[in-house]
């Protein structure tokens, strides 16, 4: 059995080893040159896209970014899951906000500027404090500006002037001032089976994730249950097969859709030691046609991201509960480099295992599991 995974870095390298075990082998394609690489050893594959599509029983993606071409050439062979309207949806902040329009699911308040001049009466329906951004190609906080007072609306505006807003719209967002993010990270296989995993929930600095903790903390089973029927929504009116991801802001009782990825995820990889299945084996198996795989949670479970660090020692793996998934890139700055998975029998439990990690690893790329560390020692 064969996977093709449109993209070639640490989630189709994740879903590789995921699908080793089950005897699914996973293939993926660099989509800067349409490049056969085997994603864990990145070794190029002497073979054809062309006879890879026609090869595969399944074709995926590990990031919704995919040129335009190269997602029509594989929608074509029939084997793309999740469909070709979901790849798009989750690129498109303005298509992803419409279907959250269609369906009534409560968003983030927004509007819709294909001019800077229309960011003036953008700040007057939502305020002055705003979060704008780019319509496609926005990641990890990239494509975004923050706008926290009318004064620097002129400044903001000759910055963005320089962008072709007719071609790549801007989504205008009311800086909202929520509780906390969480994120629901579920699978639907192709039957329409749904298995969910627990709501994680997830520390942000400068727009990238840093931290998740799942299962989060407190969630009142109405909270879980309006995250699920969310999700049932958007991926029964997009007939989705896989892992999708739902990003909520927390406000009071009512959970608010940030963004939607129509992929495995990162608030999900905790889900490789803390879970019975993985988020990357479920959505191999949902792809293939197979059936799901359990989402009970095994352990309470941190996941911290490694960014932009270099290769470090390693004697933190002494610490018991602490896992590495270290990818194997070349560092860059804010570039994320591996993560840590750490586990332990409850929250308070948790928090001492972080703290013990805090003292191995370079403060200035971990801000905040000082921090967080102590508030789990408290729960
Ligand atoms: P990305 O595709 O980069 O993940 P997001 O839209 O999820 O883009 O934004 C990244 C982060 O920025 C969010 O997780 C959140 O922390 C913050 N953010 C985004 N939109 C808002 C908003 N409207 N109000 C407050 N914070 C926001
Ligand atoms: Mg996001």
């Amino acid at each position: 059995m064969s996977i093709l995974v449109l993209g070639s870095g640490q989630l189709a390298r994740m879903m590789a080893l995921a699908g080793y075990p089950i005897g699914i082998s996973v293939q993926a394609v660099d989509v800067a040159d349409n490049k056969i690489v085997d994603p864990v050893s990145k070794q190029i594959i002497n073979n054809s896209l062309d006879r890879m599509i026609e090869e595969v029983n399944a074709i995926t993606v590990e990031f919704e970014h995919i040129p335009e071409d190269l997602l029509e050439l594989v929608h074509a062979s029939g084997k793309l899951k999740p469909s070709v309207e979901a790849i798009l949806t989750g690129a498109d902040r303005v298509r992803e906000k419409k279907l959250l329009e269609k369906l009534a699911i409560a968003n983030c308040p927004f509007e819709i500027v294909t001019d800077v001049e229309q960011l003036d009466s953008a700040v007057e329906k939502l305020g002055e404090k705003l979060i704008i951004k780019a319509s496609r190609d926005g990641y990890d906080g990239y494509g975004q500006w923050r706008l926290q007072s009318k004064n620097d609306l002129p400044e903001l505006k000759q910055q963005l002037s320089k962008l072709d807003l007719q071609k790549v719209p801007l989504v205008v967002e009311k800086m909202l001032n929520f509780d906390r993010e969480l994120s629901l990270v579920a699978v639907r296989s192709s039957k329409g089976d749904i298995a969910y995993y627990p709501l994680a929930e997830n520390l942000h600095h400068h727009g990238q994730l840093h931290v998740s903790i799942a299962p989060a903390p407190n969630v009142d089973p109405k909270l879980n249950q309006q995250a699920q029927d969310i999700f049932n929504k958007l991926a029964e009116s997009l007939d989705y097969v896989g892992v999708l991801a739902v990003e909520f802001f927390q406000m009071g009782e009512q959970l608010l859709v940030n963004e939607i990825a129509p992929r495995v995820h990162n608030s999900g990889h905790w889900t490789m030691q803390g879970a019975d299945t993985c988020q990357f084996e479920n959505h191999l198996r949902a792809v293939r046609g197979l059936p799901l795989g359990s989402t009970k949670v095994t352990s309470p479970t941190a996941m911290i991201n490694i960014i932009g660090c270099k290769a470090f020692v390693r004697d933190m793996l002494s610490i018991p509960g602490c896992h590495l998934h270290w990818y194997g890139k070349t560092p860059r700055k804010k570039r994320k480099m591996g993560h840590f998975n750490l586990c332990a029998e409850n929250y308070a439990e948790l928090g001492k295992v972080m703290q013990a990690l805090v003292e191995y690893v370079p403060a200035e790329n971990f801000p905040m599991l000082k921090d967080e560390a102590a508030r789990l020692m408290k729960l």
